[in-house]
């Protein structure tokens, strides 16, 4: 039962290191609002450009600035 268990912490660890790899690497996803191929000038997610922060990245600056902003 324990070896299932540290399998599946060590499943979840490299699947958020992946994602937090992805999110550096590339912090702008595409819209998922106006897709690809149908981008909407119109779209108030992205302002028309459509691509958008992802979450992570978000997350990522958020705690950044709550960091900056707490740590003096
Ligand atoms: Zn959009």
């Amino acid at each position: 039962m324990a070896t299932v268990i540290v399998l599946l912490a060590l499943c979840l660890l490299i699947v958020t290191l992946s994602y937090l790899v992805c999110c550096l690497a590339s912090p702008w996803g595409t819209c998922l609002r106006c897709r690809p191929g149908g981008k909407n000038r119109t779209c108030l997610a992205c302002n028309g450009t459509g691509r958008r922060p992802r979450i992570g990245w978000q997350l990522y600056v958020y705690l950044r600035r709550l960091h900056r902003d707490g740590g003096q």
